[in-house]
């Protein structure tokens, strides 16, 4: 496997014994250190593992009815075959937070196997950027960058972001221990630097290799402790004896394996991969493109519920808005047009929908879902700024932004219905004759009637790139029941167990990185010391 490729293996063999044999077969994918929460990658095709190949091909978050591949779907398909394995410690997910799990139990004698579902490793992981948040690192020491406040300042800052719904001793556990992670995964091979732009806190660094060479780093550790990565295997079932978590059973290809483990983790990533998925967790944003792996469709809640684990569903996704219906990429010079806080947000019925005041790309999820539609629009006119002026003129070139020269003009040009959009214009021209927005409490100086022609219309897409509100963890990286007691030798972390970090929205990016890493680490120490490695 190289830095800067993914390793398509073939179902049957594990990742090493494929790496073997097959390496002509490597896919380069690029991954450019972009900043921000750009793709790094086009994900390859999803394989469930099941030999059904069913999944949306593109991950693109495709419209229309697609089956529903859930494991209890996959475990319906009769096995060929029947294959059994012994280890110490079992983990489901190959991203930042299982590797971090197998990287540290491997490293302390654990015999350990990674499941991974896709035909490439890493999940989401691997496609982002690899923005990572944290305070006291060495690495931000050595830099110079040390304007990062206490763990506790931290702790807070999570806990606000999550409009008060947070578990305060999660935020503390991530704002703690992500210094050290980062320490460790430097002393892994990754490296990192303060992630570029204005105005950026000294907490926000990026992975110079992108989230890919995180990954590519924490497996080369895992495979030199002898870790064992079986590709195109999807856990289908958490194995049970006596209330406690004793291995997995997977699926890879005709074949089932029965895993057995004296502790199981669980680091399945997210959701949003898929349509069918986000029906099931978070409806609000079916149709929604997504940038997720697409075989993230949120098989970790249903392994964890058949082990007796509690669910917190919040219907959250981490959510960017771009440019274009065919969203031109993040890092696009006509993407900063996604935020032109002086125009009007519109959904495609011509209603206002969002207070533009907003500065975060995270921050518009909560009115995208409640508008309940999927494209959206920015109205402005022609008194912007000379810089904006000349992209919006690019946008109009490149076939993203609609101009006229009246609103009713423009609303035709633009697809839009032109009653409720003159309505929707009149009545934020009021507003902002009133100086007060009393509908989206926009910021005053942000009220900036909409009066000169031409007039432009932005075409917003939304995007996701992660869930939140999956299990509930402990401290320990426990997966908790119902009544908060950890399930018997069930971990989980990373994304998976996000639920009590994050609620609707995304509270910085570099966060979750941190969190899987964090929580990775902790559910490997966690599970030898319950077996009492
Ligand atoms: C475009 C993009 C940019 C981002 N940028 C950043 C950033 O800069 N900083 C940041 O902190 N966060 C970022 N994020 C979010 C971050 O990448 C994720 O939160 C993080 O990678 C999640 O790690 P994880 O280990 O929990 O899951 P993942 O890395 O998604 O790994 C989960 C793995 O589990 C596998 N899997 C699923 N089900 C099964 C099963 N049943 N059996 C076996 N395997 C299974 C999946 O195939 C996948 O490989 C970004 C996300 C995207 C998509």
């Amino acid at each position: 496997m190289t830095k800067q490729g993914h390793t398509i293996a073939s179902a049957g063999v594990s990742r090493r014994s494929f790496l073997m044999g097959l390496g002509a077969t490597a896919a380069v994918v690029a991954g450019s250190g972009l900043a921000g929460c750009a793709p790094q990658t086009t994900a390859a095709p999803a394989s469930t593992g099941d030999g059904s190949g069913s999944t949306d091909a593109a991950g693109s978050g495709a419209t229309g009815a697609q089956k529903a591949d859930t494991i209890q779907a996959a475990a319906e398909t009769p096995a060929e075959k029947q294959e059994t394995k012994e280890v110490d410690f079992v983990v489901v997910g190959s991203g930042v937070a299982g590797m971090s799990a197998a990287v540290e139990a491997s490293r302390a004698g654990a015999t350990v196997v990674v499941l991974e579902k896709h035909t490439i490793t890493g999940g989401d992981s691997s496609i982002c950027s690899g923005n990572f948040y944290c305070c006291g690192a060495k690495k931000q020491d050595e830099l110079g960058y040390t304007d990062y406040g206490t763990p506790e300042e931290v702790a807070q800052f999570f806990f606000d972001q999550s409009d008060g719904d947070a578990n305060m001793d999660i935020c503390r556990l991530v704002a703690e221990n992500g210094g050290a992670a980062m320490d460790w995964l430097v002393e892994l091979g990754c490296d990192f630097d303060k992630k570029p732009g204005d105005n950026v806190s000294d907490r926000s660094m990026l992975s110079t290799t992108s989230g890919k060479g995180i990954v590519d780093n924490l497996i080369a550790e895992a495979e030199k402790n002898g870790v064992e990565i079986m590709m195109e295997t999807r856990a289908i079932e958490v194995l049970m004896d006596g209330g406690k978590a004793a291995g997995v059973k997977a699926r890879q290809g005709k074949t089932e394996y029965t895993i057995n483990a004296k502790a199981v983790m669980l680091a399945s990533g997210g959701f949003d991969g898929q349509d069918w998925a986000k029906e099931l967790y978070a409806p609000g944003a079916v149709g929604w493109h997504t940038f997720s792996s697409p075989s993230n469709t949120g098989d970790g809640i249903e392994l964890a519920k058949q082990a007796g684990a509690m669910t917190l569903l919040k219907g959250g996704l981490s959510q960017i808005h771009l440019v274009g219906r065919e969203p031109l990429p993040l890092n696009d010079e006509l993407s900063a047009l996604r935020m032109v806080n002086t125009g009007v947000f519109v959904t495609d019925l011509g209603y206002r929908c969002a207070n533009e005041s907003m500065t975060s790309q995270f921050d518009y999820f909560t009115p995208f879902v409640e508008s309940g539609r999927k494209e959206f629009t920015i109205i402005c006119d022609s008194q912007q700024p000379e810089k904006r002026l000349e992209l919006i003129k690019k946008g109009v070139e490149k076939g993203v932004v609609d101009t006229a020269d009246t609103i009713e003009a423009l609303a035709e040009a633009a697809g839009l219905p032109s009653y409720p959009l003159t309505k929707t214009i009149e009545k934020y021209n009021a507003l902002c004759e009133a100086g007060e927005d009393t509908d989206f409490h926009k910021k005053p100086e942000d009220l900036q009637a909409i009066t000169q022609a031409p007039f432009y219309a932005i075409q917003i897409t939304p995007n996701t790139n992660d869930s939140f509100g999956q299990l509930a963890i402990s401290t320990k990286a426990e997966v908790l029941d119902a009544n908060r007691q950890p399930v018997p030798g069930l971990y989980a972390g990373g994304t998976l167990g996000n639920a009590e970090l994050f609620y609707m929205r995304y509270a910085v990016s570099g966060s979750s990185m941190c969190m899987g890493t964090v929580t990775g680490r902790i559910a490997a120490q966690s599970a030898m010391e319950y077996y009492g490695a």
